[in-house]
């Protein structure tokens, strides 16, 4: 392609997201002033409900007629699981709930888990956010999604990073003070850059940049992605990664949208941008296995496929799961024009 081929589109013309990321799909209230608001919550606490998480970030589901995933890999397809809140105890909340927001006048708290809350009711199973996040509906994906980053936090900031003092929790757990000096610590979150590069033509021969990092099985493909350094802008850190990654130089880069991903504490946010196909590619030593352009037609029947199953070794392309914003990208550039 040449570069007037590009300019005829214009700069960061292609394609928006569809749909938001399924874990952007939030319709709780989490103002901020509910959370100083201790009347408030007192009042709210008896008619409150409990997101109950383990140390492995799991939760109670009901899978709701879904078929249960077999492995870490295995992205079920569908909706209708439901996550399991349970009720609170006593006057109170405990000092290490946090308050996650309210919706249809219900207070929702997450809590890390309570075994005694949670035992002997069928058919439930425990359940990552990645494994059940896109089968939730939106009040259960928000919940889920704010109670996993908000508990890392405060598993990772038990200390003042300043003097090394315990710190504790305040603001419902929005905010965490040290006792010898009153040092505030904030929830902290890493911002990552995640972009779908592609030739900027349309029709079913426009092509996308996909690659497989060596720890991925054979076949599984996904869009470039990684970690924004410390001083960098975003637009500065998709071009960096996505020359250190594939050799690539891309231009044009345009923001299409976001979504939290706590594993443990990561903002993904996608961007598209433009490069030549017809560059040479040049994979990273041991973060890139592979490297290649794919077609839109070939995209389209990798997604008419459904989700990528881990145990499936038939399929040629495997993609990234519905749960992830990888996915809503390539749904949304497969669906362009
Ligand atoms: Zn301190």
């Amino acid at each position: 392609m040449t570069a007037s081929d590009c300019s005829t589109l214009g700069g960061g013309v292609g394609f928006t997201l569809d749909t938001p990321p399924v874990l952007s799909r939030t319709v709780v209230m989490r103002d901020e002033p509910i959370r100083a608001d201790r009347a408030r919550q007192l009042a709210a606490w008896p008619s409150a409900q409990l997101v109950v998480l383990d140390e492995g970030g799991r939760t109670p589901v009901d899978w709701g007629g879904l078929r249960r995933p077999r492995d870490r890999w295995d992205m079920i397809s569908g909706s209708g699981a439901r996550l399991l809140t349970r009720p609170t105890e006593g006057d109170a909340p405990p000092e290490d709930a946090v308050l996650l927001g309210e919706h249809d006048g219900v207070a929702y708290w997450a809590v890390r888990g309570q075994v005694d809350l949670v035992a002997g009711e069928d058919p439930t199973d425990w359940a990552d956010l990645r494994t059940v996040g896109a089968a939730l509906d939106a009040l259960g994906a928000g919940l889920l999604t704010g109670a996993v980053a908000v508990l890392n936090w405060h598993a990772a900031a038990l200390f003042c990073t300043r003097d090394g003092s315990p710190m504790h929790p305040r603001a419902a757990g929005w905010h965490r003070v040290c006792e010898a000096n009153g040092h505030e610590e904030y929830p902290r979150t890493d911002p990552a850059v995640i972009c779908l590069v592609h030739d900027g033509r349309a029709g079913e021969d426009a092509r996308v940049l996909l690659a497989r990092q060596p720890v991925w099985p054979e076949g599984r493909f996904s869009v470039l992605a990684g970690f924004v350094e410390a001083g960098e802008s975003l637009e500065a850190c998709v071009a960096r990664e996505i020359h250190e990654e594939v050799g690539v130089t891309v231009r044009d880069v345009t923001y299409l949208g976001s979504q939290a991903w706590p594993f443990p504490r990561s903002l993904m946010l996608g961007f598209h941008a433009l490069a030549d196909p017809d560059a040479p590619l040049r994979p990273a030593d041991g973060e890139i296995a592979e490297a290649m352009w794919v077609t839109k037609a070939d995209l389209r029947l990798a997604l008419a496929d459904g989700d990528w199953s881990g145990t499936d070794g038939a399929r040629r392309l495997l993609l990234p799961g519905r749960v992830s914003i990888a996915r809503s990208m390539l749904e949304s550039w497969a669906a362009s024009p």
